[in-house]
């Protein structure tokens, strides 16, 4: 619910905060208040004024920085704490142990294992086994701990709950501070993460724009369909409205009658 988080103003001594969705700004994530949000403060302002092509060149370019800042902190963080997260990983399959694969920046980049969200990084046993360890990307002035650490707990049940019904998303793993409500929370790692099974697929080219039409090959988009409608159906109302710790979920009002619609 990042609509509801109040984000702190990053001007120096300014204790003003920012609300919702807009609060950071989408090229370079920094957030000011309405009285801080001006040219001397904020380069994207600036930039706004320019005319529409060399705006846009220059906002790319805002943007893919802020891109590299956030997954070069992310590969440090990664290499500082490596011990650490191979050994909590192996614990989860007693009697193997796993190497963390940690990539350069430009290789990273190139494999596109991130999104708006996430960067992953391979698992790899000894025994050929491959996971994945997902990490939250630090997007500007993150939501309070207890905000995220509910996201990860209800990403992993989710992504639980459906594999043991027959839909085909990896098995997944909480971190130990989250699965264990003893553990020493002051040895949690300073970023958000979980584990999960690398399932293999093929990406489909999808329009992601929501008032647009799919548009696929009738036989794949009807697979899509679905593939999606097994997922609803799984989710909504028997598994949410009977999991407190899971209702933040919008209720949405897809039935078995969705998918018998599309047959
Ligand atoms: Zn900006
Ligand atoms: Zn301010």
């Amino acid at each position: 619910m990042p609509e509801l988080v109040e984000h702190p103003c990053s001007f120096t001594g300014c204790t003003s905060t920012v609300l919702g969705w807009e609060a950071k700004c989408q090229f370079c994530n920094v957030v000011l208040c309405d009285v801080h949000d001006n040219e001397n403060n904020h380069e994207c302002c600036r930039l706004a004024r320019l005319e529409h092509d060399e705006r846009n060149e220059a906002m790319y370019k805002v943007k893919q920085a802020t891109r590299e800042k956030n997954l070069n902190h992310i590969l440090e963080q990664i290499k500082t704490h490596q011990a650490a997260l191979e050994k909590e990983i192996s614990t989860i399959r007693p009697g193997h142990t796993c190497s963390l694969i940690i990539p350069q920046l430009e290789d990273l980049i190139k494999s596109k294992w991130y999104a708006g969200f996430n960067v992953h990084f391979l698992i790899t046993f000894e025994d050929d086994v491959d996971w994945l360890l997902r990490v939250r990307q630090p997007y500007g002035p993150s939501p309070p701990q207890e905000i995220s650490d509910i996201v990860m707990t209800i990403e992993v049940t989710t992504l639980n709950f459906l594999k043991a019904n027959g839909v085909s998303v990896p098995g997944a793993w909480l971190p130990k501070h989250l699965e264990d409500v003893n553990c020493n929370t002051s040895a949690r790692l300073p970023f958000d993460y979980f584990i999960y099974e690398f399932v293999e697929g093929k990406p489909l080219k999808i329009n992601k724009n929501l008032y647009k039409p799919i548009e696929l090959p009738p036989n794949e988009l009807r697979k899509f369909v679905e593939e999606y409608a097994k997922i609803q159906i799984q989710l909504f109302p028997t598994y949410l409205l009977n999991t407190p710790k899971l209702d933040l979920y919008p209720r949405l009002p897809v039935t078995p009658k969705t998918f018998e619609s599309v047959q």
